[in-house]
């Protein structure tokens, strides 16, 4: 792939950048990422993502590497250098490099920094969007921190390896009596029986979307009614329409779960609605 990475203060080809062997986001996944969306050039929900951003770090005890404005510099930069007019950008700050011990270097070292940027085909999100896609579900066996988005994503990487050899796009995860938490990369949704918009209520079990809160403030502002309240399987299967939100795919229409078409296993129109009201709104 060809392309520009930012590496701790360097604009390098991808094929050149790369970080130390002994780097803590390699050796223990000990750092944290995010991801902007990019539309028509724009970062999607900024703010947002710098806001979770810092509590993910803190949170970690990472110190930040640079100010929110030279950080934002840099995201717009490699956005330019990639040439990315609708696409994402992604940012990992791992604790940095040191020899390989458990606990946190001490003294401290400077934490790595890096972020890529790639443009998305527009028009195959477009098509899944029109088309929906499937889920199947699987225990959510990650730890009790998923409101930190750290790179450790074993566990979300074998859930979506899974639901791609089921021939699905993505798995949810089910959780503690039978609760769905949220997608493998994504914050899960349905409109329920009575009409209401839910989504799982923020906790250390779910990562605290920025697309989800955006979601979420638009649709109180067009009079929906939004629950933030858990919801089982069964409740998917008996719901009206179900959707996911992430920055990447803003609100993709799912349209089965486990094999059981949901509604009339077309995607909804609260889901197509909010999607374009969100995408008016940036
Ligand atoms: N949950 C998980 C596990 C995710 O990886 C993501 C995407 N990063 C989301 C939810 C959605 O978050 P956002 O809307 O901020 O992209």
């Amino acid at each position: 792939m060809s392309g520009v990475a930012y590496v701790n203060g360097a604009y390098l080809p991808l094929a050149r950048a790369g970080v130390s062997i002994e780097d803590r986001g390699f050796q223990f996944a000990d750092a944290v990422y995010e991801v902007w969306g990019v539309r028509d050039g724009r970062l999607m929900d900024e703010a947002g993502h710098f806001a979770r951003l810092w509590r993910s770090l803190k949170e970690l005890r990472i110190a930040a590497p640079m100010a929110q404005t030279s950080l934002r510099a840099v995201l717009l930069e490699t956005k330019r250098r990639n040439r990315v007019r609708d696409g994402i950008i992604y940012l990992q700050i791992s604790r940095g490099a040191a020899p390989r011990d458990h606990g946190f270097p001490n003294p401290p070292v400077s934490p790595s920094v890096i972020v890529t940027a790639k443009s998305l085909d527009q028009r195959k999100i477009t098509a899944r969007m029109e088309r929906g896609v499937s889920v199947i579900t699987a225990p959510d066996n990650r730890w009790g921190r998923c409101d930190i988005k750290t790179v450790g994503l074993l566990p979300n990487v074998l859930a979506r390896q899974t639901a791609m050899e089921a021939g699905a796009y993505d798995c949810w995860f089910v959780g503690t009596g039978g609760y769905v938490t949220e997608g493998s990369a994504s914050n899960a949704w349905i409109v329920d029986k009575s009409g209401a918009l839910r989504t799982a209520p923020l906790s250390a079990n779910i990562l605290h979307g920025v697309t989800r809160a955006a979601f979420i403030a638009l649709a109180r502002a067009h009079q929906m009614r939004v629950v933030e309240e858990s919801f089982t399987v069964a409740d998917v299967k008996e719901a009206r329409e179900a959707f996911l939100t992430s920055a990447s795919n803003a609100a993709l229409p799912v349209i089965s779960i486990d094999g059981t078409p949901i509604g009339d296993g077309k995607p909804g129109d609260i889901a197509a609605r909010l999607r374009a009201a969100y995408e008016r709104a940036a």
